[in-house]
């Protein structure tokens, strides 16, 4: 079991390497190990997007890095785990699709056994299933979340008709941060007890529900359904796309904010940074709130520590995790809340099938491939540009400029390479984001600087030391 999570923690830091950190946030951080058996390893991810888009760009990877640990590994099932207890309806588990090499083909054959019919309206509107977990009771507040969970509440604590404050509410933060369980509490919330409607729907749903409306050409009665909520809650805007989806998405939300309605948005990133967005609903969405939450601190982690520890009580009476235990997990286990609910899942299982209290030496050992490295952080454009305007000696603004003066040219040029070598950024969204230069620009400032450094020793060191100084 333990060797198990061990090689699962070794194929994940191949996985991170392989793909890089940012691929890795994103697509991977979720995905957890179900079981091993025999040639086949079945994974798991929380939803079906995911799922599609980890088979469509990264199945033969995944594959190779569980291979270059477990040779004998030939299969990889993916499957969506229903993460959440459903309430409002019973929550269809998609079949699990193949990924399969044969011979050592890179060949990938992926297949998906059955496709749950998904019934358009009424699926879309039922909503995405909700964690009765995820309330504001449960929800610990500290200096990272303080402005987010205070706007959160206010949102929740609206009447019919009372005026809306911020609109939409729009909340970032990195996976794991508490993103979903504050969302999930504004429905709870505003569901119980007023005359309000509230709607909790994952992008991925809204996608879907609408593909779906079309197909059975049932989109008017989605759109009109959809408009007649009071508060809609859209969580991972981030996986948001294609353009149709997009398109009706700043409809209906022109619609809800022209309304009166109140929209409450999170995401991984700030609006400035949904590239696929268009510039008009990057705006409107930037035009409400925008609230970020930062990471967890120790002590917003012992809190969170210790409300798992009272609701697991709430059924194992006699589960009791020590003081001392929960000051070392806090101390610890700093990369999300995630791994804290896993932590303390793990506590439990043990103590329950063993019998045993849970003492400091057994969570040293039942946490160990929890704890990681310090994760590097995500670096923004902006940073780029100051630091190279910093260590250029030019302002920022001559970055963002027309001037062509050699002084200036060189270090826009180093900062596009960064941008691009450092960041997930696309060329159009660099040339963006460069005072509205072209994306071919950018492309010849990445290979000119590329050729640079392979030749020019002094470029190279000032290119590592800008490296060195983003990734402090
Ligand atoms: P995100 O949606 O931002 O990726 P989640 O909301 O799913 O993150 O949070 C991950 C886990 O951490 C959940 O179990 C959640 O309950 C817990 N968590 C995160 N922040 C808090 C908090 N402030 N209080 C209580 N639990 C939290
Ligand atoms: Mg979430």
């Amino acid at each position: 079991m333990t060797s198990e999570q061990d090689r699962w923690s070794r194929v994940k830091s191949r996985l991170r390497s392989n793909v890089g950190e940012d691929v890795y946030t994103s697509w991977f951080a979720r995905m957890d190990l179900e079981a091993v058996q025999d040639e086949s390893v079945r994974l798991s991810v929380p939803t079906r997007f995911l799922k599609s888009w980890i088979q469509a760009h990264y199945a033969e990877r995944v594959l190779s890095c569980w291979q270059a640990e477990m040779p004998e590994v030939h299969r990889i099932d993916l499957t969506v785990r229903s993460a959440v207890r459903p309430i409002a309806q019973p929550k269809e588990v998609a079949a699990p699709v193949e990924v399969r090499r044969m011979d050592g083909r890179p060949a990938q054959e992926l297949r998906s056994t059955a496709t749950a019919p998904v019934s358009a309206t009424h699926d879309a509107l039922g909503g995405s299933p909700l964690d009765p977990r995820l309330t504001f009771a449960s929800f610990v507040v500290g200096r990272a979340n303080t402005l987010a969970h205070a706007a959160a509440r206010q949102v929740a604590e609206g009447r019919r008709g009372d005026p809306v404050m911020f609109n939409p509410l729009y909340i970032h933060a990195g996976v794991g941060l508490g993103k979903t369980h504050l969302l999930q509490a504004v429905t709870w919330a505003g569901n119980s007890g007023s005359e309000r409607k509230v709607l909790y729907l994952t992008a991925e749903k809204f996608m879907y529900g609408f593909v779906a409306a079309l197909k059975t050409q049932t989109a008017l009665a989605f759109k009109e359904a959809l408009r007649g909520i009071d508060v809609l809650v859209i969580d991972d805007l981030q996986f948001l796309q294609g353009k149709s989806t997009q398109a009706e998405f700043c409809h209906t939300l022109n619609a809800l904010i022209d309304a009166g309605r109140q929209v409450v948005i999170a995401a991984d990133r700030p609006p400035s940074d949904l590239e696929s967005l268009d510039d008009r609903v990057r705006s409107r969405l930037a035009g409400g709130l925008v609230v970020e939450m930062g990471s967890l601190g120790e002590d917003l982690r012992l809190g969170i520590l210790k409300s798992r520890v009272a609701a697991a009580r709430a059924h194992h009476a006699s589960f009791d995790v020590p003081e001392e235990v929960l000051t070392y997990l806090a101390r610890t286990i700093t990369h999300n809340g995630r791994d804290l609910e896993g932590a303390i899942n793990r506590l439990l299982a043990h103590s329950k099938l063993n019998n045993q209290p849970v003492t400091l030496e057994m969570a040293e050992r039942e946490v160990r491939d929890l704890i990681r490295p310090q994760e590097p952080k995500r670096i923004k454009i902006e940073d780029i540009q100051r630091v190279v305007a910093r260590q250029y000696n030019v302002s920022r603004s001559d970055l963002l400029s027309s001037r062509r003066t050699a002084n200036v040219v060189r270090p826009r040029q180093v900062a596009m390479y960064l941008a691009k070598t450092l960041t997930l950024r696309s060329l159009p969204e660099i040339g963006r984001r460069f005072g509205g230069r072209d994306h071919t620009t950018v492309l010849h400032a990445v290979r000119k600087i590329e050729a640079l450094v392979s030749k020019d020793t002094a470029l190279s060191e000032e290119v590592e030391s800008l490296k060195r100084q983003l990734q402090e």
